[in-house]
């Protein structure tokens, strides 16, 4: 059934932030009705699934690995960076099912990741003023007028991007490359020759003999054994191409954003009346939203409402994204308003977007605020009594010099080395499995 007063173009009513002045508009109308007759992306039926695994999440029995680029771009389009970035999850997730002893569902920030929200509409070097860079399926990041042009042709390759990203991620995850018996081939070289090595070469050898037990049981050819469930998400900003990918289930009849199983609203777009929670509250997939400081409890409540009006586990997760120094002062009472209303949802944690810092014109985050968020984050699930469902980062499977910190203790001088990000820095391979390992300890705990 559909929501009340909604359509897919009910949006468009309602008052809405972060657009790109798009200087042909028939040009965009065009565009969307192109995108419109493109086949659908992903099916009602995995996003179902994947609420289903959301809702065990919620409740606490499996845990929400959730990570990406904070931007994809056009520039980085090949197999090897998609192969990367699939192969550090799988390693992370692996690290959290056996250290934390916890099925993990798998949501790349993949395949459809490209719109940025910005805190300024226009950015400023050297005394020369541009519109700001808004992701490649917006306009382009170099700075120069032309490239800050937005440009409805670039939603056609961000979506045959999606599609090349998402044919070689469910290869990927199905093909043979995922299958547990892999398990020490997944270790990037670099990684190989970091202080992690060991660790995960003696994590990976333990299930090794695990799997060698199983086989010896007659067990070895279960399916959750040669292949894993993998999805993709991103966050739903330029609702013209969401609309246009919007289609309807011919088994039941609802809305599905078939762009991704799951999109999510940012913290700068999640106005209860404005049009990105308009469009987000009529389709049936599962939804994220983002939590940051500013947030209110009795809006949070609201929010809930709106987005959730059947109180369905597994539809709405609330990512929490407060900064490790605010996170004890701001996220309790949000938790227990959202507790004590009674309101169903699946918490995690992005201790990503409350920790960026600028130091000497980069922009970065120290991998001990970001463990520290997730900490304190677990810390208050437990002082509550509710459910610390997952963690969602911003990450890469290649050896950038983004984030400060981690068992190769990247300093500020090392920063420059591979700066790679065209938006916020992410936490490459190493570090992102060494996160991953104290989070199973603050699971097992
Ligand atoms: C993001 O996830 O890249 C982002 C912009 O996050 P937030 O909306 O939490 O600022
Ligand atoms: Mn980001």
């Amino acid at each position: 059934m559909t929501a009340r007063g909604w359509s897919p173009d009910s949006w468009r009513a309602m008052p809405i932030r972060q657009v790109p002045e798009y200087p042909d508009q028939a040009a965009l109308a065009a565009m969307e009705g192109k995108i419109a007759r493109f086949p659908p992306l992903v099916f009602a039926g995995e996003a179902r699934r994947l609420r289903a695994a959301l809702a065990r999440a919620g409740d606490g029995e499996a845990f929400v690995l959730q990570g990406g680029d904070c931007a994809e771009s056009f520039s980085d389009f090949t197999a090897n960076v998609i192969r990367d970035t699939f192969r550090v999850l799988l390693q992370m997730a692996v690290v959290l099912t056996f250290g934390g002893q916890v099925p993990v569902v798998k949501l790349g920030r993949m395949a459809g990741q490209f719109a940025k929200p910005r805190s300024s509409d226009t950015e400023t070097r050297e005394g020369v003023a541009l519109p700001s860079y808004r992701g490649d399926i917006v306009n382009g990041p170099d700075f120069t007028a032309e490239a800050r042009i937005p440009d409805p042709a670039r939603m056609e390759f961000a979506y045959m991007q999606s599609a090349g990203t998402m044919n070689l991620l469910r290869a990927f995850a199905t093909g043979g490359y995922a299958d547990l018996h892999h398990v020490h081939r997944w270790n990037l070289g670099f990684v190989a020759r970091s202080p992690l090595a060991e660790r995960y070469a003696d994590l990976a050898t333990r299930i090794d003999q695990t799997l060698n037990f199983m086989q010896a049981c007659g067990m070895s050819d279960l399916p959750q054994v040669r292949e894993t469930d993998f999805y993709t998400s991103h966050e739903s900003l330029l609702l013209p191409y969401e609309q246009a990918l919007t289609r309807i289930d011919s088994t039941t009849g609802d809305a599905y954003a078939c762009s991704a199983h799951f999109l999510w609203i940012g913290d700068r777009t999640r106005q209860p009346d404005g049009a990105h929670v308009e469009f987000l509250r009529g389709v049936k997939n599962p939804i994220g939203m983002k939590v940051g400081p500013s947030m209110d409890a009795g809006e949070l409540v609201r929010l809930t409402e709106i987005l959730n009006p059947a109180n369905e586990k597994g539809r709405l997760t609330l990512i929490s994204r407060m900064g490790a120094d605010k996170v004890e002062a701001k996220l309790p009472a949000l938790v227990r308003a959202v507790r004590d209303a009674g309101r169903n949802v699946t918490w995690l944690c992005d201790p990503m977007h409350g920790n960026t810092t600028t130091v000497g014109g980069y922009k970065t985050r120290a991998f001990d605020a970001i463990l520290e968020e997730v900490r304190r984050f677990f810390d208050v699930h437990e002082a509550e009594g509710t459910v610390a469902g997952g963690v969602h980062v911003e990450m890469t499977g290649q050896e950038v010099t983004e984030c400060l910190g981690g068992a190769h203790r990247l300093s500020e001088a090392d920063l420059s080395a591979n700066y790679a990000t065209t938006c916020d820095p992410r936490l490459n391979a190493e570090q992102s499995l060494e996160l991953a390992f104290l989070i199973a300890e603050e699971l097992k705990a």
